[in-house]
Formats: structure tokens, sequence, C-alpha cells
């Protein structure tokens, strides 16, 4: 790894609600891109820095979050401040040992973070790699999106790796062709696309993780990996295609919450290190395998300290 390297990783963290065993709730901070980047803070040598780019509101609920994210060691002068917009919010329900999601984030400061190209620059530039997922796009306006991919094409032309995970969610979305173009599009222009086989065979209709990796690569992606849940993870890097398998996990399975977000962490920072695929896909499964043998996204069981 070159000395000192940088990541950056872009979206929306919340406030999470999740139930405890006395019947209340308990307080946390938790969302897709930030799940990676919490993880890869841990995973990376000190020497290196993970920022998160985002907004969030001036109230208390919001300096809660940034001061959260700073005592994890997550940079966060890349966290734009909107005055009289606050952050989202989720409440996790338990029915009969089934968890299901409530949210409240559709006018959270988060959908605001593209909305200023110098600012965007200023936070991407010099950045090694720079992370993203189709839920960082979901939450744009359209024109925010094109700001964003400018941005990232122009991150990727002065030698950043950009890494997304489509995250398929068609709640979040106006309709469906406007997120299967936004997905699709942001995989062609992305150096490493790491697709749930789930999301992609009820939205885009593969009928495998191969078509899945096919899809992607013949759009433009360089690598992808797609994973599958306790199935093989499949590469496909300059044409050729590999089948991982993921070891059967020596923990039960107890909550598989960011299990693709710790996933992807795992798999980056290795692939970050030595650039190896099968080393860079078995970091990931690894990783995974422990966080799903633990309640809630982030899992510090699962993980060092921060560095
Ligand atoms: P997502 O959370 O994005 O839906 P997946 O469910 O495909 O992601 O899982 C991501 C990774 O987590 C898999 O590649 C695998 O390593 C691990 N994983 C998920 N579910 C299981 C499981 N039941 N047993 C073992 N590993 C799993």
């Amino acid at each position: 790894m070159r000395g000192k390297v940088r990541v950056v990783s872009i979206g929306e963290c919340m406030v999470e609600f999740a139930p405890t065993s006395n019947g209340q709730f308990a307080m946390g901070f938790a969302g897709d891109t930030f799940n990676t980047a919490w993880y890869l803070r841990r995973l990376l040598p000190a020497t290196a820095t993970v920022s998160y780019l985002s907004a969030v509101g001036t109230d208390g609920m919001s300096d809660q979050m940034v001061g959260f994210m700073t005592a994890e060691g997550i940079l966060t002068d890349t966290v734009q401040r909107v005055p009289g917009r606050s952050v989202g919010l989720y409440v996790i329900q338990l029915t009969n040992g089934e968890r299901s999601f409530a949210y409240w984030r559709s006018t959270s400061a988060a959908r605001l973070l593209a909305e200023d190209a110098d600012r965007l620059w200023s936070a991407l530039d010099g950045a090694d790699l720079i992370y993203l997922s189709g839920i960082t796009l979901a939450i744009l306006s359209a024109e925010a999106r094109v700001r964003l991919m400018a941005s990232l094409a122009r991150a990727r032309a002065a030698g950043s790796k950009v890494a997304f995970d489509p995250n398929i969610r068609p709640g979040l979305w106006s309709d469906a062709p406007t997120m299967l173009q936004s997905i699709s599009a942001m995989a062609a222009a992305a150096d490493i696309v790491l697709p749930s086989h789930e999301d992609e065979a009820r939205h885009f209709g593969d009928p495998d993780p191969v078509a899945t990796a096919h899809r992607y690569a013949g759009s433009g992606s360089t690598l992808v990996v797609v994973k599958d849940g306790p199935m093989p993870v499949v590469t496909l890097h300059a044409g050729h295609a590999e089948r991982h398998p993921v070891p059967v996990p020596s923990a039960p399975v107890v909550d598989t919450t960011a299990a693709g977000d710790s996933f992807n962490a795992g798999f980056l920072a290795s692939f970050l290190t030595n650039a190896n695929l099968s080393e860079a896909v078995a970091a990931g499964t690894s990783l995974a395998a422990r966080v799903i043998a633990g309640p809630g996204a982030l899992v510090r069981t699962a993980v060092g300290a921060v560095p």
C-alpha cells in the first residue's frame, strides 16, 4: 500500500432505534456507506484516513452524530452542516423474531450532500478510493446525481478508484426506469462494482451471479464482485470469471444486517493493500461472517479498535 491511503465514503448515516430485550429502544448511528466506512477505519492502518462525505443539520442530534463519527476515527470535515434540516431516523421493529424497518428520512440533510460542485471536489480531490452506493444516488435530486457523477469522473481522471455497491432500494427512487438507468450508469463509471445477486435478480432479472457480473462488466465496470448470501462470491476481472466459495461461518448467524457493507469493507481494505482478488474476497467473507454472528450493523467484536 502507498504511504498514506485516503478513503472517502459518500452517503447518509441515520439515527437508529433498535429494540432491546427489556422492551425499550437503544439509540445508535448507522447507514450502508457509513457502516462500510466504519469497518474500513478499523481495518486500515493508522496512516490511512477515512472521511465521510455527507450532510447533517445544525441541531443537537446532528452534533451527536458527528461526535460519534469523530469518536470512531472517521474524518468529518467533509460533513456539511445544513441549517433548517436534520438527520434521518429509522426504527427496527421485531415481530415474531422478524426484523422490519420504519424510516423517517425524506427530508434529511444528507439529500443535499451534492448541491455544491466545489465542495464535492475539495472532498474528493486526492482520494485513493471513493466508495458510494445506490442509496447514495437514490437520495439525491436528478441534478445532484449528475453533479456527483461529474465529480467522480473528474476524480477518476485524476487517479482515484471508485467502488460502487448498487444496493437497490426501490422505495427510495421515484420510478423503476430512473433507478435502473442511474444504477447502470454509475456502475459503468466505477472501477469496482459490488452487487448482491438477490437484488440484481429481482430488479434486473439476472438468472445467476455470473449473469450479474457479465451485465456490469459489459457496461464498462473493470472489476465486478457479486455477493450471494452463503453462496459463492463471483468475481469478473478482465474477462475472467471466478467462483469463490463462502466458508461456513463458525458461529451461528444472528443478524445479517450489514453483511454486504462489511464484506465490501473487508474486500476493499485487502484489495487496496495487495490487489490479490482471492485474498480480498476471503477477507470480505471472513469479516461478514463475524458481523452476522452479532446483532446490529456495527459489530465491535468483529473488528479491532480504531488504530
Ligand atoms: P447484502 O447484505 O448486501 O444482501 P449478502 O446477503 O449477499 O449481502 O451477503 C454478503 C456477504 O455476507 C456474503 O458474500 C457472505 O460472505 C456473507 N453472508 C451473508 N449471509 C450469509 C450466510 N447465511 N452464511 C454465511 N455468510 C453469509
